[in-house]
């Protein structure tokens, strides 16, 4: 039967494909689909995963000692009969024959579906077993991971071509980091229960470039693994079990988007400037080094935001050190070719846990409101010194600048540039090259730093406006809570009067001002950047053409005369007259 589902649309297109519901558990392993041809040496991993952990359970039992409690015994007893019941590998093995699973996924599947069953049952005692159930099945996860690492590889992922069908993720939840996971993957789209528009999961899928739907409640309940779906990213919606004649509706959408992709494409070379000729320059905001030659090719000015946190959030090593922290930095710098790069020191905490084994991820919080980016920073002054190094090493390559986040006191604001000398001291010693005037910027992402900015204009060579995080706290929504999600609105008169008075007071002052959250990337809210006198955008790069083309299409100077009444408009009504004029 045909249902459609809503939620918030993070990433424009349609996907059409058929679902892979993924478990909160199972995102703890790989999902790949095996190579053709590959499925029986996939069984066999499997089967050899077993007997690994039949071993494994006959040892634990011969070796109990003579007083170990008799329930020990039982307990090893039964984990060796459920491990031997043919009945939970057949159904693995299947899945890898038929679809391609690989072999920790397969499982994952079935376990997922016996405990499922088993929440149905009334009886205590065999509900009881569930619990043996997982254990053994992972324990032949973990014997499955040791036998391969648990990282996705190159190797191990295919392309779309190679897919065959379609697939779309459908999951309660995915971490920015699982996300990141996915993004070498062949899945087309993603829909999830959990998530707002600007949540850092929201923001890794929207920079894989393909449909994605999230806080769609109760989703990964009403979706059944394999069902056909397609997702509408224009309207936010997920069409389940679609009939025929839907199907072909959308198929024709999506033909008819990729040719305005194409047309689009035509756009990369053209100079980015208004009607009335005021230059506008475009930048990109990156999450991996790599993201930086689509950013380059797209025609990026720079890179206006590179999130080095996603370098850090690897939950199976420690921290890189400042060798490969160096390599990474100078990798982005080389493939700019001399333009700039703004690399935003560590931003964790909130929806971003750092959940690498190096380091208790309860140090920095899951609160908005806590221990979070240069505030953690500044508690762990050796990893932050460690960074501004590898930093500073990579400036003598060329034009990365230090980008400082969520900073809103003086103090902290001494504290960083001490670190900063002190990090520059530390490479002189070691006579290791960098540039001394290297560019230090903050972002403006605090209503409290917005309210003295001057403070931020007299102490920074560059200003950027993180917008996801300014308007979060200026209304007090959580922006990866879903129950909130819509409260979290940019138009609201006090965001426009903030950010245009950022914006007035750095173009004042000569200090170079940015847009760095969401926002810029939005081609709706384009002209009302502009309007406030933004010149330099950055967004991630899928947006760039999309912006350019509004902004081609833009005469700044009418905008500049027509933005004061929008920002006199206080009441909905007037406001939304004030913009349709603003924007006509
Ligand atoms: C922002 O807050 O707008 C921003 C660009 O930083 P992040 O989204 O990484 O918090
Ligand atoms: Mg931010």
């Amino acid at each position: 039967m045909t249902f459609a589902l809503h939620g918030i649309s993070v990433s424009k297109g349609i996907a059409i494909g058929k679902a892979v519901l993924i478990s909160r558990a199972a995102l703890e392993v790989s999902h790949y689909l095996v190579e053709s041809g590959k499925e029986e040496v996939e069984v066999q991993k499997l089967l050899d995963a077993f007997e690994q952990v039949r071993l494994e359970l006959n040892q634990l039992r011969q070796g109990l000692p003579k007083d170990a409690p008799q329930e020990m015994a039982a307990f090893l007893d039964v984990h060796g009969m459920i491990l031997a019941d043919p009945a939970l590998a057949e159904k693995p093995m299947k899945l890898i024959r038929t679809q391609r699973m690989n072999a920790a996924w397969a499982l994952t599947t079935e376990l997922n579906d016996l405990l499922e069953q088993f929440a149905e049952i009334e009886d205590i005692y065999l509900k009881e077993r569930a619990n043996d159930i997982r254990q053994v099945a992972e324990r032949v996860i973990k014997a499955l991971n040791a036998q391969k690492k648990d990282s996705l590889t190159a190797a191990d992922l295919l392309s779309p071509s190679e897919l065959g069908v379609e697939s779309i993720i459908v999951a309660h939840d995915i971490a920015p980091l699982d996300m990141l996971r996915f993004k070498e993957s062949a899945f087309t789209g993603f829909v999830t229960d959990l998530g707002g528009k600007t949540s850092h999961t929201a923001i890794v899928a929207r920079s894989m470039e393909i449909p994605a739907i999230v806080g769609v409640r109760h989703a990964s309940e009403m979706i059944r693994h394999g069902d056909w779906l397609v997702l509408d990213g224009e309207r936010g919606v997920v069409v389940v079990a679609p009939d025929a004649q839907l199907l072909a509706e959308y198929r024709k959408l999506q033909g008819l988007a990729l040719k305005e992709g194409r047309k689009l494409q035509q756009l990369k070379h053209t100079k980015t400037e208004t009607l009335d000729r005021i230059d506008i320059d475009l930048f990109a905001n990156i999450e991996l080094p790599e993201d930086a030659i689509q950013a380059v090719k797209l025609g990026a000015v720079g890179v206006g935001l590179f999130r080095s946190e996603f370098l850090f959030m690897n939950r199976n090593q420690a921290l890189p050190d400042e060798e490969q922290q160096f390599q990474e930095y100078r990798r982005v710098v080389d493939l700019l070719h001399g333009l700039p790069v703004n690399i935003r020191t560590i931003d964790v905490g909130a929806d971003k846990a750092l959940g690498s084994s190096s380091m208790d991820v309860s140090q920095t919080g899951t609160s908005p409101l806590g221990l979070r980016a240069i505030r953690w920073s500044l508690t762990e002054p050796e990893i932050f010194l460690t960074q501004l190094r590898a930093i500073l090493r990579a400036s003598a390559f060329g034009q990365a600048r230090i980008m400082i986040p969520m900073l809103a006191h003086a103090k902290e604001i001494d504290e960083t540039f001490r670190l900063i000398e002190k990090a520059k001291q530390q490479l002189h010693q070691r006579g290791q090259p960098f540039n001394p005037s290297i560019q230090v910027g903050a972002m403006i992402e605090i209503p409290a730093a917005a309210l003295v900015l001057p403070l931020f204009i007299n102490r920074f060579d560059f200003l950027s406006i993180g917008t996801n995080d300014l308007i979060q706290y200026t209304l007090a929504i959580d922006r990866a809570d879903h129950a909130v999600a819509h409260l979290y609105d940019p138009l609201h008169p006090a965001i426009l009067h903030l950010l245009a008075s950022i914006i007035d007071q750095a173009k004042r002052a000569n200090v170079p001002i940015a847009v760095c959250g969401e926002m810029a990337g939005d081609p709706s809210l384009t002209k009302l950047l502009l309007a406030m006198g933004l010149t330099d955008f950055s967004m991630h790069f899928s947006q760039l053409l999309l912006v350019k083309r509004e902004i081609l299409k833009a005469n700044v100077g009418m905008l500049k005369a027509r933005f004061p009444r929008v920002l006199k408009a206080y009441e909905p009504e007037a406001q939304a007259k004030a913009l349709e004029r603003l924007l006509a």
